[in-house]
């Protein structure tokens, strides 16, 4: 069966380009970059050239990228290495809709004494920046905000809060995993002190993640080993993945203009026949200040999970935004925090696309779609008495 895959905010596929990169580097030329001989050192080369790759692609030097091996662990790290600088300070600043890699490490640090400022969002998932102002008080560490949210995918205006915190004397940190690559990112045009992405969300493999530190920005360790990146983290180069992320973040670059151009034709595409077909199905989250690539419907009165059940029949995958699997019948945090209706976030599904996507795909779920919510709506006791309710209008 083919698949439609439209779940690129969960992980990409590797592109093949990157893979034909990476290959040499596990089989062939298997030296430690760290080794005096020239076997290591054409790979130190090659991981050279890989930062000034990744560098390139947001508009940093190469001395600010340091490897790590997942978003998750560049969160944690930027978060920590503020809190080991300034110990005085004892606030975090961040927001209710932060992915568990900053969201579950501050609730994590509140059990440790820690202070945590969780700001609140607007329905269309923006942040409102007087209530930012408010909270940026002299005992903050840090602040960390998204910079796409990996659900919804609006978009936080981070480069503005950076500047507002670094008024106040605050480091400002972000979670840029969904955003890098799909949205052009400039670090010579903001004062972000820290960002974090990962490489499987751009066609780079799992496993490989970024941490950028700004020249100047008091920085402490948070794996401690070798001398490796400069000994800003330790433990042997994932020489292979690192070679991969640097092709993926030259492609990425190249990639840009598709990305906000074709990508975004596509989503619109899915998202107006869908709504259009679809009684009582709406959109979460700002539909100007958003990624070009998300989108995230709620159809009325059915479960995300049947919905992907029955789209994962015809090879559609996407995501759903409730976690009724968990047993917990609880919609996302993200949606419970945009304030939407419990009906409605129960049925919402979340639709990511990447250039790797087509126009058939897209009309091949705008074909499937329709048909499975009205199956699963004849079914649904809530549906029936609303649809008998407006009947008899
Ligand atoms: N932050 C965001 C916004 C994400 O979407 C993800 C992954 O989905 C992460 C962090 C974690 O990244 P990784 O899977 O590389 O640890």
């Amino acid at each position: 069966m083919k698949i439609v895959y439209l779940d690129n905010n969960a992980t990409t596929q590797v592109a093949s380009e990157v893979l034909e990169a990476m290959l040499p580097y596990f089989h062939e030329y298997y030296g430690n970059p760290s080794s005096m001989h020239s076997f290591g050192g054409q790979v130190a080369r090659r991981i050279r050239e890989a930062r000034e790759q990744v560098a390139a692609l947001i508009g940093a030097t190469p001395d600010e990228i340091i490897f790590t091996s997942c978003g998750t662990e560049s969160d944690n790290a930027a978060i920590r290495s503020a809190l080991a600088t300034y110990p005085e300070r004892r606030r975090i600043v961040t927001s209710r809709v932060e992915h568990p890699a900053v969201k579950s490490l501050c609730a994590n640090l509140a059990g440790q004494g820690y202070r945590i400022t969780e700001l609140p969002v607007e329905k269309n998932g923006l942040l409102d920046m007087e209530q930012f102002v408010g909270s940026l008080t002299p005992d903050t560490a840090v602040v960390s905000l998204m910079w796409a949210n990996n659900e919804t995918g609006v978009l936080f205006p981070v480069e503005k809060a950076a500047d507002l915190s670094h008024e106040r004397g605050i480091p400002f940190h972000t979670d840029a995993v969904q955003s890098t690559g799909k949205i052009p990112i400039d670090m010579k045009k903001n004062m972000i002190d820290m960002l974090s992405f990962s490489g499987h969300k751009l066609h780079a493999p799992k496993g490989i993640g970024v941490l950028y530190v700004r020249k100047g920005t008091r920085f402490s360790p948070f794996l401690i080993g070798g001398h490796q990146e400069k000994g800003r983290r330790g433990g042997t180069e994932n020489t292979p993945s690192i070679i991969g992320l640097g092709k993926a973040c030259e492609l990425a670059a190249r990639h840009l203009d598709t990305e906000s151009s074709a990508v975004t034709r596509l989503r619109d595409r899915l998202e107006e026949a869908l709504l259009a077909r679809i009684p009582q199905s709406r959109v979460n989250g700002d539909i100007l200040q958003r990624l070009p690539n998300t989108t995230n419907i709620s159809f009325e009165f059915v479960e995300g999970e049947g919905i992907l059940l029955l789209m994962n029949e015809y090879g559609i995958c996407a995501s759903s935004g409730s976690a009724c699997t968990s047993g917990s019948l609880q919609p996302s945090h993200v949606l419970r925090a945009m304030g939407v209706p419990f009906t409605m976030a129960h049925g919402s599904i979340r639709f990511s696309l990447s250039i790797y996507n087509t126009e058939e795909e897209i009309d091949f779920v705008i074909e499937k779609l329709p048909p499975i919510i009205e199956r699963l709506r004849s079914m649904s006791p809530y549906w029936t008495s609303v649809a008998q309710a407006c009947a008899s209008v």
